[in-house]
């Protein structure tokens, strides 16, 4: 099948596309998931790859002339699983670890080209199905990842994007600022359902820490462009505000399941209540026994 047929391409601000699966069933079993293209005079840079369904490079290709730069908001295998049909990658060096940990814990697993193709037919729409086709599928194999930290800049030529520490999600978890376009692009740094506590986690005190590095730019951009949802930047104090209440041990404290535990949520703001009007748009789970950080003190290994 044709990658044009795989991918849906929506353009946010001039120049740049949010990119999703077009064959995917997004509903209970997949939510649904974006990456984005920023076209630049110098290069274009691939704001995450997805689960790898589908030759993303190739269709980005329909895109831009321009050759390609891929940045990871963080480690996890939807942001992640089209990285493979590039040759290289950008991800925060407290995430490179994790990229390439196995096992129970780890967001990504090595996964043969079957495996991938299975799993994108679990997945389609039922008039996708059959035609998929194994040759659109990558195997994830190891790949050269350059590191990045705070302050970086992707200089596109025509617009600088800044890189913006917030750890919490996961610990090299970080936002992209598009000051031109008054955009930053999220990963899952902070929306309505952002998940602490996984592997190598943050405490809620140093994720609050960060989110107030990240309102420090607050005034420069008016939406966030995440992995799974669009918000508006409120989305930023909405967080510290929780993240406080949290501390002080005046959140609700709502038990929900998720990944099949249950986990702790800071309120009972939930997917249905997302866009009613007046209602907020962040929420978070936490682990209650990972509320401070811990002291710091050189590793002894
Ligand atoms: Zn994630």
């Amino acid at each position: 099948m044709a990658n044009n047929e795989l991918f849906t391409a929506t353009e946010i601000c001039p120049r740049t596309w949010q990119i999703t699966y077009s064959f995917v069933e997004f509903g209970q079993k997949v939510n649904p998931v974006y990456c984005y293209l920023l076209d630049g005079d110098n290069y274009a840079l691939v704001i995450d790859t997805m689960y790898g369904y589908g030759n993303l490079r190739a269709f980005c290709e329909t895109l831009t002339d321009k050759p390609m730069k891929v940045v990871n908001t963080h480690f996890h295998g939807d942001h992640i699983g089209g990285n493979y049909h590039f040759d290289e990658a950008y991800i925060h060096w407290r995430d490179l670890p994790l990229f390439y940990a196995k096992g129970p814990n780890a967001g990504h697993f090595p996964r043969t080209q079957e495996e991938i193709y299975e799993r994108a037919k679990s997945v389609a729409l039922p008039e996708y199905a059959d035609k998929l086709c194994i040759n659109d599928f990558k195997a994830q194999e190891p790949m050269i990842l350059y590191t990045i930290e705070d302050g970086d800049i992707f200089d596109l030529g025509d617009r600088q994007i800044e890189v913006i520490y917030v750890g919490g999600h996961s610990p090299g978890c970080i936002a992209l600022l598009d000051r031109k376009n008054r955009c930053a692009f999220t990963g899952d740094c902070c929306n309505s359902n952002t998940l602490l506590g996984g592997p190598g986690g943050i405490s809620v005190e140093e994720y609050l820490e960060n989110l107030l590095h990240f309102n420090q730019f607050r005034s420069e951009f008016d939406i966030t462009y995440g992995g799974h949802q669009v918000l508006p930047a409120c989305v930023v104090e909405q967080g510290i505000e929780l993240c406080g209440r949290i501390l002080a041990g005046t959140d609700e404290k709502v038990q929900r399941p998720m990944f099949g535990r249950m986990m702790t949520y800071g309120t009972s703001l939930s997917r249905e209540d997302f866009g009613k009007p007046g209602a907020k748009v962040f929420n978070m789970s936490y682990d209650p026994e990972k509320l401070l950080k811990k002291p710091a003190k050189p590793q002894v290994i």
